[in-house]
């Protein structure tokens, strides 16, 4: 009996075959912050003005989308194998 689909490859996974889950996180990464006087003496109210108009125009998704995204992908025994050897081949991103 078919219990999954192997997300990379599309092939089926039987019940009780070897089945992998990647758990891929992308994030916005977050420097330390280094603040000067310029910036504390800078008027950023027109800053800030441009930047809620650009988000005004996007969707709480997409907003999302720009910090946080999350995907879990099963793989079978095959794509693992591959997967873990060169996670960032364009084959293994597809
Ligand atoms: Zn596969």
């Amino acid at each position: 009996m078919i219990t999954h689909i192997c997300d990379r490859c599309g092939r089926p996974i039987e019940e009780g075959q070897l089945r992998y889950i990647a758990k891929i996180e992308v994030f916005a990464a977050a420097d330390p912050l280094e603040i000067t006087l310029e910036d504390l003496l800078r008027n950023t109210r027109s800053e800030m003005d441009a930047l809620l108009e650009q988000c005004e125009k996007l969707t709480e998704e997409e907003l999302m989308r720009d910090v946080y995204v999350k995907f879990n992908f099963d793989l079978c025994r095959a794509c693992q194998k591959a997967y873990v050897t060169d996670p960032l081949s364009p084959a293994s991103t597809r």
